[in-house]
């Protein structure tokens, strides 16, 4: 019998202190402290930390274990969230005791899940469980800004794996994801000519026009029925209300629900950059869509089933969902590796100052990632 709930408090200790420091994707030194104190907990439990050292975001994490026989499953997690620094100080770890949830920034996405992958290893090596050797960990510093420079690191990492473990949180209802959109984003920046727009406005040539004509062209390409959506959600531009703008951007996030679509979007989104509407401006449209569509297909289907039968020997009765939003599962999943994700703890809103996790699902949800590993294992 794993026995995990006794941690409780340990774990929750734990998660304090990681959700107390700012690790904001582009506070490097932040995202490399949590590094550095998940590091010295894996290696306690004997596994070899291997750093990705970066210089633009943090560091990246591979943990192996050395006496590993197989390394079967990969488990994924992410170490930066979307805060900006002194939040944590502003809004800390707490804990509403009545309604059993803790807050605070990154607490369900995803520094509960760093915790719960750590204590499903320990208490398999509790008990000497071989299984808690044969896995990898990739930890990564870049999950919320599309992983630029650890999706090669995850990709090169799925070698020789059978299953793909990624520990987004559960959804509020304690639904895991076994189907994602794929995403990815744009940068639409339009060069005019800047002219007094009261003197001599015949001599300017309005980037804003132009990029309002991008705006109203590229949000027509929205086909909700059909999972797709192409959202303008940022713009710049301008120096003075009298003077004609000489540029403008536009920063566009775009959603697909299939492959085709996400090359027909690639395509539809260049064309519309192709050209200009407002003569003498010029336009240069940089991104991709970056996160393939993770569909649930066969093998997808055949381990949610797995981990659905291990949920019922513990009692929870677990369900899948489809999300919009993206994570590292698409990589994995693009690659053919049957990849579930939502593995996490339930909580929600993240994102959000009232992101929260639900205290009673992190010891819940541990114990089945716990058995999951097992039972992976076994069926080797
Ligand atoms: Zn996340």
């Amino acid at each position: 019998m794993i026995d995990i709930h006794s941690k409780e408090s340990e774990m929750l200790q734990l998660l304090e202190k990681l959700v107390n420091i700012d690790s904001g994707s582009t506070n490097k030194a932040g995202v490399d402290k949590i590094g550095e104190i998940v590091a010295a907990e894996f290696k306690s439990l004997g596994y070899d930390v291997r750093v990705i050292g970066n210089n633009e975001v943090g560091n990246h994490l591979v943990i192996n274990h050395p006496e590993a026989e197989h390394t079967d499953i990969l488990i994924v997690a992410h170490m930066d969230t979307v805060f900006e620094d002194g939040t944590a100080s502003a809004r800390p770890f707490r804990i509403d005791e009545e309604k059993g949830r803790a807050y605070g920034p990154g607490v369900i996405d995803m520094k509960a899940s760093l915790v719960s992958v750590l204590y499903a290893l320990r208490a398999l090596k509790n008990e000497n469980n071989e299984a808690y050797k044969n896995v990898r960990i990739v930890l990564n510093s870049d999950e919320e800004i599309g992983s630029r420079t650890s999706r090669s690191l995850i990709e090169q990492e799925t070698k020789g794996i059978a299953y793909a473990l990624i520990m987004e949180p559960a959804r509020k209802d304690g639904s895991l994801v076994t189907e994602r959109r794929g995403s990815g984003r744009y940068k639409i920046e339009v060069q005019g000519l800047a002219a007094h727009s009261g003197i001599e406005p015949e001599k300017g040539r309005s980037a804003i026009e132009e990029l309002a004509h991008k705006i109203v062209k590229l949000h027509e390409l929205n086909d909700h029925e059909h999972g797709i959506s192409v959202n303008v959600g940022m713009i710049e531009g301008g120096n003075a209300v009298n003077t004609i703008s000489s540029s403008a951007i536009g920063h566009v996030d775009v959603r697909v629900a299939t492959p085709e679509q996400a090359s027909e979007m690639e395509h539809k989104i260049e064309e519309v950059c192709a050209s200009t509407d407002v003569r003498g401006t010029t336009i240069a449209l940089t991104g991709d869509i970056s996160r393939p569509p993770m569909l649930k297909n066969e093998k997808i289907a055949k381990l949610f089933q797995i981990v659905q039968d291990v949920g019922r020997e513990l009692g929870i009765e677990i369900k899948d969902t489809k999300t919009g939003g993206g994570s590292d599962a698409s990589f994995t999943a693009a690659m053919g590796i049957p990849t579930i994700d939502g593995l996490g703890p339930i909580g929600g809103n993240a994102h959000s100052e009232d992101e929260y996790l639900e205290i009673a699902s992190l010891t819940e949800r541990t114990r089945l990632l716990a058995k999951i590993i097992q039972r992976l294992h076994v069926d080797k």
